[in-house]
């Protein structure tokens, strides 16, 4: 049985650019509790194919797409970060202390806000941005890319800051995505080469770099908010939810039907983009919304499509974006290719409030188009 409650109307573009979806429906309880499995797992640390990946989602999802030209842009520059994550750059690492020093504060061993940034990070981005100025991209990506390499160092350092403090005051929103390109290669690098060293040092290093920290809403690694929660099918992991972290890549196990923002397991609700014909045109995506708080945060599901990718589908699926926020709820998830006024970290600003509220819902925005379409 399909109990369909209709819950929004609120207009808007349709994902699929024919498929005009107008509605969202909310899911039932016995829905939700299908598969709500809460048995934890792992992390799953970035591998080295994350960015093609990406790349090849971002493309699939442009086909007939109304964001077409930024899918594909952001896929160009998800596959120069793969092209570049190839070839090896050693990096500075924490050593066996500060990693206990982190254990015991509860804190990630390499926290985007604290761990300092090697000059490393600039050099990535000289190169992803060298490498657009020849691409064959559209001519505004190669002025932006050409914009960006006279940027200096202070300037470079404080957009950087912005960035990964989640979108701070100043953020440059065209800028956004290049620079948090390459910050992306750069926590990824961290990431692998703290585990790989571990891996090799065997009984010479014992503490394992990742693992539990004190705040379970953002990544174990490098503290970063999640950019979505993906629910996986692989073998063990089956029906599991874990949250993926928006810069390093990481995935961490969170439990099903709990909000990722104030951690309550009352009131949570998921609601997805259905058509006038009462389809769904995207099942794979869901914003799982919070009563309590007023947040949400996107989640899609690998039992629903293979291929789906957190940051692809979350940048994908504006739309739900819009009709969701129509609710009065605040995005919780953060993205870099979606700088449209995102509210701070902290904000807790309960749902009504919205006057002011930021985020793609009340932007009126298209996101940064470095298309020019
Ligand atoms: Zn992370
Ligand atoms: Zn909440």
């Amino acid at each position: 049985m399909t109990a369909t409650s209709n819950t929004g109307n609120a207009g808007g573009t349709g994902e699929t650019g024919k498929t005009v979806s107008s509605q969202i429906r909310l899911m039932t309880p016995e829905e939700i509790a299908v598969n709500a499995g809460a048995r934890p797992a792992p992390l799953r640390l970035p591998e080295a194919g994350v960015f093609a990946e990406r790349a090849l989602r971002l493309r699939q999802l442009a086909q007939d797409h109304p964001m077409r030209d930024y899918l594909l842009f952001a896929a160009e520059v998800a596959q120069r970060q793969h092209e570049q994550l190839k070839q090896a750059r050693p990096l500075t690492l924490p050593n066996e202390s500060d990693l206990a020093e982190a254990m015991a504060a509860g804190q990630p061993p390499l926290d985007s806000r604290t761990f300092a940034r090697q000059s490393a990070w600039r050099d990535e981005l000289k190169n992803l941005l060298q490498a657009l100025v020849t691409a064959a991209v559209p001519a505004p990506v190669q002025a932006l890319a050409k914009d960006l390499m006279q940027w200096d160092e202070a300037t470079l350092e404080r957009q950087a800051h912005a960035l990964l403090s989640g979108g701070g005051p100043g953020l440059d929103p065209a800028a956004a995505p290049l620079l948090a390109a390459a910050l992306q290669l750069h926590w990824v690098r961290l990431v692998q080469q703290l585990q790989d060293r571990y891996q090799r040092a065997g009984k010479t290093e014992h503490l394992a770099p990742f693992g539990l920290i004190d705040d379970p809403t953002v990544c174990p690694c490098c503290g970063s908010r999640p950019v979505a929660s993906i629910t996986r099918i692989a073998a063990e992991m089956s029906g599991q939810r874990f949250l993926a972290c928006s810069l390093c890549a990481t995935q961490w196990h969170y439990v099903r039907i709990k909000c990722t923002h104030c951690q309550s397991t009352k009131g949570i609700s998921f609601r997805q983009l259905v058509d006038d014909d009462g389809k769904l045109p995207n099942e794979a995506v869901q914003a799982e919304c919070c009563e309590t708080c007023g947040h949400y945060l996107k989640q899609v599901h690998m039992e629903k499509d293979l291929q789906v990718e957190p940051l692809a589908d979350d940048l994908a699926s504006l739309t739900l974006d819009l009709l969701v926020g129509d609710l009065g709820l605040v995005r919780h998830g953060f993205n870099p290719l979606l700088i449209l006024g995102e509210p701070d970290a902290g904000d807790d600003r309960p749902p009504g409030d919205d006057t002011q509220a930021p985020g793609p819902a009340h932007s009126g925005a298209a996101p940064p188009d470095p298309g020019g379409h």
